[in-house]
Parts: C-alpha cells; structure tokens; sequence
C-alpha cells in the first residue's frame, strides 16, 4: 500500500546558531522584510526571508559572535543594533508557554 506520506502540521526549522531542529514555533524568527528592514518576527507570519534562533541566550550570543544571521538573511550589514536588543529581551525574558501577561 502506498501512503501518502505524513502530513506535517508543525513546519520544523533549524536553528542558524547550534543546528538544532524544533518546531517553528519554538524558535525566534527573524525575518528581512522586502523592503530590506530586518525584524524579529514575534508572530511568525511576516513575510520576507527568515532565519530561526533557540529562545537561547547561548544561541543567541553564537549566532551574533560568527554573523550567522547576517549570513542566513544574505544581509550586507551587520544586524541593526535595535534588532539585536529585540532579540536579547525577547530572549532573555521568554514568557511561559501561551501564559497572558502577568500583572
Ligand atoms: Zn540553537
């Protein structure tokens, strides 16, 4: 019998620092906006061409040491300052799975 195959409903990334595969949504998108802006994608669904992070601090700090994103965005500059302290406070600070804001 032929199957049809398994039906992925979770797309698997892998980290551009360490090469870990995990679920999409386990990993820090970031994404190069067509117009050439370079954003950290909370949502998942800007378009543009991502690259995928651990929510790693140690991830993180790889990733900027060796210019991993910049290379996996194809950016010509360094990544914008701005985008790299998103990236640190989301990180830093990855709120409990789906929890709403705590008061
Ligand atoms: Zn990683």
């Amino acid at each position: 019998m032929v199957k049809a195959g398994r039906v992925r409903k979770r797309p698997i990334r892998s980290c551009v620092a360490c090469g870990r595969s995990a679920d999409k949504r386990d990993l820090v998108r970031v994404v190069r906006e067509p117009g050439g802006g370079v954003a950290v994608d909370s949502t998942g669904k800007r378009s543009g061409r991502g690259a995928y992070l651990c929510a790693s601090a140690a991830c993180l700090a790889a990733a900027l040491k060796s210019r991993r994103l910049e290379r996996a965005l194809s950016l010509a500059a360094p990544l914008p300052e701005a985008v790299v302290m998103h990236l640190q406070a989301s990180i830093g600070s990855a709120p409990s799975a789906g929890g709403p804001q705590d008061a």
